[in-house]
């Protein structure tokens, strides 16, 4: 008999890279390809800073080759709490360092939940949360963003989502896949939400550098030291890095109510060694050199502005203007949903643009969208959205 796959892999889902398998179709029947489909800014004209790069050969030549501290090195960590102070954020307990967020959040979730419990995911969001809830045995529990304002959370939808097996509501600001930050007014009152349901909060502010139009990011645990704050920010996007697999969590509020949850993930963390011992030593360089942000920023904000000028500008797409990272959302408003994943299908097979649709994110129920990068450069963006209007004029179902 055949070897059978464990029942939970049926949901686990990564619509960003699954869409793959259409685009290869494409690009064997030798169309030009255009990705717009992951948030990876090195395929594109970016670089890491160089003071990374330096820092990562020096230390391998210098033997840092073997296991580092389970937690992270000294020299990240106090790197990591001096940032994290500066933003603002006061009573940290505990900071460790991972194999790029993503191997940060499957800890935080693993030492927090056993199966059956549920945590409250932003919908749409990053599929990663949506994929490690499968994959640890938890309920699904999304809660929506609402479109029309902006995709703030919306705080009415969350409370109604509340039940006695909840035990965090995980917050993306700025969001993936829609480029949205969250209003300061929203973020006290997810933070009084937390408290009143003794809820972690779990802030991904991977994204929290990334900001358009001047606007400056807030971290959510720098409004309230009492929170009950674990968040999460990386060398992958800012510092232009994401293959080096670098991420951070920090945690941070009352002793008391954290509880026994950082010895948890602790014990975890020592369960898989440790995360990249060269790569941990860019970490104080990176957080110490931050000079090519306003340059990077700059650039991202004349690809946005691309990207919301000619979508809108298109027949039955509507796209709230992002704020931050390097996300759009744009809605397809005559499309009906369940033709959706058809239409985005049958768009990479004709015209070799290749973008994710919106159910690989999340979306409330009657509607349909697509998530595009708008990291690639100018003319390439130009020539995409001019061939998405193209084909969505053409379009018939
Ligand atoms: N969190 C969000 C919101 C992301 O969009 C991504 C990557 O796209 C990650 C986390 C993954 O971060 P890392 O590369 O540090 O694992």
């Amino acid at each position: 008999m055949a070897i059978q796959a464990a029942k939970r892999m049926q949901g686990v889902r990564y619509a960003v890279r699954d869409i793959l398998v259409v685009a290869e179709k494409a690009k064997a029947a030798g169309k030009e390809m255009l990705y717009l489909n992951i948030g990876d800014p090195n395929i594109f004209d970016y670089e890491t800073p160089p003071v990374i790069i330096e820092a990562i050969v020096k230390a391998m030549k210098d033997g840092h080759n073997g296991y580092a501290p389970s937690a992270g090195i000294p020299e990240a960590l106090d790197a990591i709490r001096v940032d994290s102070e500066e933003r603002g954020i006061k009573n940290i307990q505990d900071i460790f360092v991972a194999n790029g967020c993503s191997e940060g959040i499957e800890v935080a979730l693993a030492a927090l939940c056993d199966s059956g419990d549920n945590i409250l995911t932003p919908s749409p969001g990053y599929p990663l949360y949506t994929a490690l809830v499968a994959k640890l045995g938890l309920e699904e529990n999304p809660y929506f963003l609402a479109e029309e304002n902006g995709w703030q959370p919306d705080l009415e939808d969350i409370e109604s989502r509340v039940n006695d097996r909840t035990k965090a509501i995980v917050v993306i600001n700025p969001n993936n896949p829609t480029g949205a930050l969250c209003d300061e007014q929203t973020l006290k009152d997810l933070i009084a939400l937390a408290d009143k349901h003794n809820l972690l909060l779990i802030s991904d502010e991977i994204y929290a550098d990334l900001t358009l139009d001047g606007v400056r990011h807030t971290s959510l645990a720098a409004l309230d030291e009492n929170a009950a704050v674990l968040t999460f920010n990386g060398l992958s996007k800012s510092f232009l890095g994401p293959g080096l697999r670098m991420g951070w969590g920090v945690l941070s509020g009352p002793v008391e109510k954290l509880g026994n949850y950082s010895g948890a993930m602790a014990q975890l963390l020592r369960s898989r060694l440790s995360a990249s011992h060269p790569v941990q030593h860019a970490v104080a360089p990176a957080l110490q050199n931050q000079e090519h942000l306003p340059a990077l920023n700059a650039k991202l904000q004349r690809r946005r502005d691309i990207t919301v000028n000619m979508l809108n500008a298109i027949d039955g797409i509507s796209c709230v203007a992002p704020k931050g990272a390097f996300y759009a959302f744009p809605k397809l408003e005559d499309i009906e949903p369940e033709l959706e994943e058809r239409f985005i299908a049958e768009l990479i097979e004709a015209t070799g643009v290749v973008v994710v649709h919106g159910g690989g994110f999340g979306q409330r129920p009657g509607t349909a969208h697509f998530r595009c990068v708008f990291l690639p450069p100018d003319e390439i963006l130009q020539k995409a959205y001019s061939l998405v209007g193209d084909f969505k004029a053409s379009w018939r179902p």
